[in-house]
């Protein structure tokens, strides 16, 4: 294999052209990226950034002797070569890394999303105090982006669609206990409140009603980055389908006889890999992922499969806690508490059938999540008893 390129120069991409070359890859690495910079660091736009703290997030990575092709979109792929808004390139290995764009709501008024450095610096400079902010949607993004908005002394409302925040990733019974926390931070949370446009002059309700706001913060979700694949003949559900080796597939007669597709990988947010371990396919928005997934997809590429099957692990610091979240709750299990949600520390759990430890969520007890992603990813059954007991160290289950 003499050219690689890996296409969208974000988190996953970045490593990705890391791993290559630590891989013992000689050849040409071509990184194609639709934003003008380097590999940078998400997470800390909602929370550095706005803050003030931080400017500049640029991963300190070595890309020495890598092609960088930045402000440069890929527009299509056939099997051997990407096709980009200035001519195509030809490939032998290709790795996918385009991420997920914020979803937008309809309506004729300026929306902000969060998802680049060029959208914090301009966000930033509107959280002043007095400003009216408006968020819609009480998620990890959300609720982030509200806590920088209070603390910098605008007015925030976050209105949200759900009867809890937090209930998509979490769920209700967890979520609902979150509520309480926004109005600690003077920020108002108006749940069962969806939103039907952004108007100029600020939220229209669906119920009619109006929210005047200066700043509308959209932060209802993302959409993995798939635009420029659509004609590619890839196999393309919510994500680029990949085995669990984070290899794509080829549907139909797109790398049929004849083509040199070359090996293909997808990595990162745009990626939906199948989890033999919770036995269906994942796509995360998680930084953990992104970091690890490009070790696995490059050794596969190279020619040495390699299985992709982490426990998932997200964080997020808002509304002055810490909270972390490991694994994949089953569907309909039932949380397990682990202390008292009232109190400042605690944790929650969900089993699956056979009595193991799947996932786990915890507020200012980063121990527990530790010990849990160990425990979920080890797999033995596990007292429940003995885990809802928080003086019952996670690591001795
Ligand atoms: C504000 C914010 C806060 C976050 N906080 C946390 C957190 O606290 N904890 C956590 O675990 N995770 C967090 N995340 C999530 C984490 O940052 C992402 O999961 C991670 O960045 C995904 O990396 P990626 O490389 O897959 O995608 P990205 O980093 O989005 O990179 C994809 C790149 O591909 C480019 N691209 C897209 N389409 C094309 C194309 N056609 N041609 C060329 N280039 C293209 C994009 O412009 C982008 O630069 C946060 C994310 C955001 C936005």
């Amino acid at each position: 294999m003499e050219r690689v390129i890996v296409v969208g120069a974000g988190q996953a991409g970045g490593r990705a052209c890391e791993e290559l070359r630590r891989a013992g890859y000689a050849g040409v690495i071509t990184l194609v990226g639709a934003e003008r910079h380097r590999p940078y660091d998400r997470p800390p736009l909602s929370k550095g950034v706005l803050a003030g703290k931080v400017d500049d997030t640029t991963f300190p990575i070595d890309l020495d002797g890598v092609e960088l092709l930045l402000g440069r979109r890929a527009t299509g792929l056939r099997p051997g070569v990407v096709e980009t808004d200035e001519g195509p390139l030809d490939y032998d290995g290709l790795v996918i890394a385009t991420g997920a764009d914020p979803v937008t709501l309809p309506g004729d008024g300026r929306q902000r999303v969060l998802r680049t450095i060029d959208d914090a610096l301009e966000l930033r400079k509107e959280l002043v105090p007095g400003a009216r902010v408006a968020v819609v949607g009480a998620g990890w993004i959300g609720a982030e982006v509200a806590t920088a908005a209070a603390a910098a002394g605008a007015q925030v409302v976050v209105v949200e669609a759900g009867s809890a925040p937090l209930a998509v990733a979490l769920d209700h019974a967890v979520g609902r206990v979150t509520a309480p926390w926004y109005a600690e931070h003077g920020i108002e949370l108006r749940l069962n409140t969806a939103v039907a446009a952004v108007r100029p002059d600020g939220l229209e309700l669906a119920d009619g009603d109006h929210l005047a706001a200066d700043v509308v913060l959209v932060g209802v979700g993302v959409r993995p980055r798939l635009d420029w694949l659509a004609d590619s003949g890839l196999e393309l559900d919510r994500g680029v389908v990949t085995d669990e080796f984070l290899s794509v597939s080829w549907t139909g007669t797109a790398a049929g006889p004849g083509a040199s597709a070359g090996p293909v990988v997808a990595v990162g947010d745009c990626a939906a890999w199948w989890s033999g371990r919770f036995g269906t396919r994942l796509r995360l928005e998680h930084w953990d992922n992104a970091q690890q997934a490009p070790v696995a997809a490059v050794a596969t590429l190279l020619g040495e499969p390699t299985r992709y099957d982490p426990v998932p692990y997200v964080w997020s610091d808002q509304l002055g806690r810490m909270l972390q979240y490991a694994g994949h709750r089953p569907a309909g299990a039932e949380p397990v508490w682990r202390g008292d949600p009232g109190e400042p520390k605690w944790a929650v759990g969900w089993f699956d059938d056979a009595g193991r430890l799947s996932a786990i969520f915890a507020a200012r007890r980063p121990l527990d999540v530790m010990a849990g992603r160990r425990l979920i990813g080890a797999g033995p059954p596990v007292d429940q008893e003995r885990f809802a007991d928080p003086g019952v160290p996670v690591k001795s289950l």
